[in-house]
């Protein structure tokens, strides 16, 4: 990289006529993260009595407008955050202990309440769903982006976008960052450029390599939740049709990885939450090669293939006249008790799709017109089979570009849990999707994005001021 350029207005005089050093943080990246360090390390330096003129923060953003992965988020209404208490939070949005514990002390420095709270005093309250999910109340995400840039300048932070960082550097004891051919420095950088997940977003690598320019490990970069594209695409008699409750089956050589939440059938293959939960492990299994993993439904998670056939054997015993389809197309799916149901009423609760009946008695043998009371053992035996291993089909991919995520990255162990700075440089701060870790569908992710900025914008400040 050229040569660190002399930064203009470094210094200044005080009221007194004292010449004061003026520090600069420049933060890459102005996603979730970014912008919420920008208005952390303001925070905090005002706290240390640091007057905003001898404090710059610059944040350096690739796109247009900051912002645009929350703009998408959710659907366009944004899933801010989960909530309830933090440690559960914790346990329920990062499966793996090691991220556990690295997201712990962000979350718990700026949780799900403090997060709400700060929103709320921006004009944008949100609300708790029943499976926890929170969501601005007006259920736009552009909301939420526009309080942080409202949040932005009261921090007196200086946005400069449509600006990609394309190098970073040591020079002495500062930064250089070079984008095109504009030169920036710093006294202290947060590298807050994100993921390779859905790159049309802006984020395509960019912060592992800047990480790894400054000699930190990436840690191999995977789709998670990411819907999965099968070798054979499904019946376009299916497609487009949601199973829920369901038990989602990934049969690999590593063994078995199950979740259970609705799946939706897709002209590739499958999307909906039990798969995007189970994406990270069947993009983790193909990068290691081998045989491409399998994946099936299993129509009464919780309940063993026993307990499924005396279900369906009380039921012939009750209603053997009744039509094989008719028994399928009124069977209760995922039911948390298997009880006998009432064969001659419209069911209430959500059943085995029409869509799938014709399928899952083909591939138990049993002819259209059967009815119970004439099914060969061996037909009982295969119908239970099939619907406790319905096969859906082989991986072909997990696509990158439609991840909402990426597992891997800068490697937890090479920064602080508590501070968010690199271990390798004193004032280099990492946050954000960046970093190694992955939570789960429910608002997990940006919280730790938020928590992690909210971390490391702080603790840049202190390290300048402090
Ligand atoms: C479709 C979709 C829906 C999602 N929905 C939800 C949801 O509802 N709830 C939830 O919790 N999570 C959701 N997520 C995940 C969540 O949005 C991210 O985990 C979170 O935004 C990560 O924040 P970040 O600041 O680390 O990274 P990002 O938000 O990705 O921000 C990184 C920023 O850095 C910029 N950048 C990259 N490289 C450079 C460079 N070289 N120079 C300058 N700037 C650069 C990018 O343009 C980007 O603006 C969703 C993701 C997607 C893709």
């Amino acid at each position: 990289m050229a040569k660190l350029r002399r930064r203009e207005n470094r210094d200044l005089e005080d009221r007194q006529g004292k010449i004061v050093n003026v520090q600069q943080l420049t933060i890459v990246g102005a996603g979730a993260s970014g912008m919420m360090a920008a208005i952390s390390a303001r925070q905090s330096a005002r706290a240390l009595g640091v007057t905003d003129d001898r404090f710059r923060i610059l944040l350096i953003e690739r796109n247009p407008e900051p912002g645009a992965k929350i703009a998408i988020s959710g659907g366009g209404h944004c899933n801010l955050t989960h909530d309830g208490p933090v440690e559960r939070l914790i346990q329920k949005g990062f499966l793996r202990k090691n991220e556990q514990r690295f997201v712990k002390p962000a979350i718990y420095a700026f949780d799900n309440r403090e997060l709400c709270s700060l929103f709320e005093r921006y004009g944008v309250p949100s609300t708790a769903r029943d499976d926890g999910r929170v969501f601005p109340v007006s259920g736009i995400a552009r909301d939420v982006v526009d309080a942080m840039r409202q949040m932005l300048r009261d921090a007196s932070a200086d946005l400069v976008s449509g600006t990609r960082v394309e190098a970073l550097e040591m020079v002495s004891d500062r930064f250089a960052l070079r984008a095109g051919d504009r030169f920036f420095d710093a006294d202290a950088v947060v590298l807050a450029a994100g993921g390779s997940a859905w790159g049309a977003s802006g984020t395509t690598g960019d912060g592992f390599r800047l990480a790894a320019a400054l000699g930190h490990r990436i840690e191999s970069v995977l789709p998670a939740l990411a819907p999965v594209f099968f070798t054979v695409p499904p019946d376009p008699g299916i497609v487009g049709v949601t199973l829920r409750g369901v038990g989602l089956v990934v049969e690999s050589q590593r063994g078995r990885d199950v979740s259970v939440g609705d799946l939706l059938m897709s002209h590739r293959g499958i999307s909906g939450p039990a798969c995007l939960s189970l994406s990270r492990s069947v993009a983790g299994v193909m990068a290691e090669g081998g045989d491409a993993p399998l994946l099936f439904a299993d129509f009464f998670p919780g309940h063993e293939p026993a307990e499924v056939s005396s279900f369906v054997l009380a039921h012939i015993s009750r209603h053997g006249s009744q039509f094989v389809r008719t028994f399928l197309q009124r069977c209760p799916m995922a039911p948390e008790r298997l009880e006998p149901y009432d064969a001659s009423r419209a069911p209430h609760q959500e059943t085995i799709p029409n869509a799938f009946v014709p399928e899952l008695m083909a591939r138990a043998g049993i002819g259209h017109d059967q009815t119970l009371s004439v099914l060969t053992r061996q037909q009982r035996n295969a119908l239970v089979a099939v619907l406790k291993r319905f096969v859906l089909g082989k991986a072909r991919k997990v696509p990158l570009d439609r991840a909402e995520v990426t597992a891997g990255g800068v490697c937890l162990a090479e920064v602080d849990p508590k501070t968010m700075r690199s271990r390798l440089h004193r004032r280099l701060f990492c946050c954000g999707e960046l970093l190694d870790y992955a939570g789960e569908v429910g608002g997990f992710n940006l919280q730790a994005a938020f928590s992690t900025g909210w971390m490391a914008g702080a603790h840049a400040a202190r390290e300048l001021f402090g």
